[in-house]
Parts: C-alpha cells; structure tokens; sequence
C-alpha cells in the first residue's frame, strides 16, 4: 500500500451519491452527492433528524459499504479500485469503530478484546500485544478491571473498553456511531470525556450524535438533513 500522501486531509469525500435498491422498482438515492474534508485531530460531530443518512453516511466512511458515485480518499489513498483485501487492509490501518453496542465478546477479558483487532492483523499473540492493551486498559481508566470478563463490566466500562479497542491500531480516524447513546447522563459525559481526551494525540474523531449537548462539546458541526450537508461550522464555544 502506498504510504499516506503529504499534507492530504485525513478523510476527504467528493460528490458521494449513495442509492439503495439500485436497479429495483424501489431504487432510492438517500446520499444525494456529499462533499466533506476532515483534518488531521479534528473533532466533529455528525447530527441531523433520523432518516437523513448519517448511519450511511458512516458505513461508506468506514469502508463498510461502497458508495454509488463519488469518490473516498482516507489518509490520502483512494477507495475506489482497491481489492477487498487492501480495503480491508486500509480499514484495520486507518479506522477504529466505536458503536452504540460496544460488541465486545462476553466471554473474553478487556484486555483480551482490545488485542482482538491486533491479533486480526498480525495472526497469532504475542507479549508485545498484551503490553500494548494492557497500555491502553489503563489510559481508559480501567486498569483494576483489565482482567474482568467483559460481560461483568459495566455499561460504561464496557463502552470504554471499546474505544481502547477502537484506538489500538493507532488509527488516523475514529467513526464512532451513538457512542454514548445507551448510557445514563454521568457515563455518557465521562466516556465523551475519554473521547476528548484520546483525541489530543492527532486522531480525528467522527461522532454520530443526536445529544445536542455533546455535539455542543465537540469543535465542529456537520449537519446532514435528507441526504445533504445542510451546514457545517465551528462551534462557537467548544468545551473541552
Ligand atoms: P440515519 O442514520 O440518519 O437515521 P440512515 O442512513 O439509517 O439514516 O437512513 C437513511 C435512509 O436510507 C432512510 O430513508 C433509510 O430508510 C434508508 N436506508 C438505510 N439503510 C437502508 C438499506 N439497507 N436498504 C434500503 N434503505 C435503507
């Protein structure tokens, strides 16, 4: 794979059109041709009424799902034409998810389900990957808990271990779909918190987010109304 090209946005979309059924009687455009550049550590938030194709949106991001027209460029390589092995390729190197149900397998430990995406990559364990989700464990909060089967962590426990699961292949883009969504107000601003925190180091963040007040805590806002980037600005007073 090429390496990232100089000075390239982390995420760059040009004229994406996304149609659903295509070649059906019931063939719907919901993506109606988006434009959006995202740089390297920004934080933005994705919100909009339900319906209006963030959800899409963020499964063409992610390489989950190819859109009908336009083209994704992530940390400066381009989706279109790449073998499903190199997209899959791209995705394990340049995105962490972090969804509303964190997925996390119930029967392995924290630290163990933060080695997943590494062990996925590389093949088989090994010591330096333990260390490194044992890092991790530890920068979410949860170093007494790294040994706890996930099933016994809390919801917001859980939902940590998924954003340190989300950030172990160090990735340039974080697309995290109501990461909060299922938790109560307290742990929902503490793991929003993390959020902000782990972004310091240059990762840039997507959240998807129906929670004006979190959206209000990030530095930019993308609204996506009918499949269209209604607006797009900073916020007037990010609060870290
Ligand atoms: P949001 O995440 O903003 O709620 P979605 O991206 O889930 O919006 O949906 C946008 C539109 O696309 C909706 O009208 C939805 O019904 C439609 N849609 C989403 N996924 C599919 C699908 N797999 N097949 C057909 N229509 C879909």
């Amino acid at each position: 794979m090429q390496p990232p090209a100089t000075g390239e946005p982390t995420l760059r979309l040009e004229g994406i059109r996304k149609s659903y059924g295509t070649g059906t009687a019931h063939e719907t455009e919901v993506l109606h041709g988006v434009d959006l550049s995202l740089a390297r550590g920004e934080f933005a938030a994705l919100i909009g009424p339900s319906g209006s194709g963030k959800s899409t949106l963020l499964n063409l991001i992610g390489l989950l799902d190819k859109p009908s027209s336009g083209k994704i460029f992530l940390i400066g390589q381009e989706a279109e034409g790449l073998a499903d092995k190199d997209l899959t390729q791209l995705r394990a190197k340049a995105i962490g998810f972090v969804f509303q149900f964190h997925n996390l397998l119930p029967a392995f430990t924290a630290v163990e389900n933060v080695m997943l995406p590494l062990l996925a990559a590389r093949g088989r364990p090994d010591a330096a990957m333990r260390t490194r989700a044992e890092q991790l464990i530890d920068k979410v909060g949860l170093k007494p808990w790294g040994h706890h089967l996930a099933n016994d962590l809390s919801g917001g426990q859980q939902q940590r271990v998924a954003i340190a699961r989300a950030l172990v292949m160090q990735p340039a883009l974080v697309l995290a779909d109501e990461p909060t969504g299922n938790l109560e107000t307290q742990s929902a601003n503490s793991v929003f918190d993390l959020l902000r925190e782990v972004s310091s180091g240059g990762t840039t963040f997507l959240i998807v987010t129906h929670d004006p007040r979190l959206a209000a805590r990030c530095d930019r806002l993308i609204e996506l109304v009918d499949g269209r980037i209604e607006s797009d600005k900073a916020t007037p007073v990010a609060r870290p």
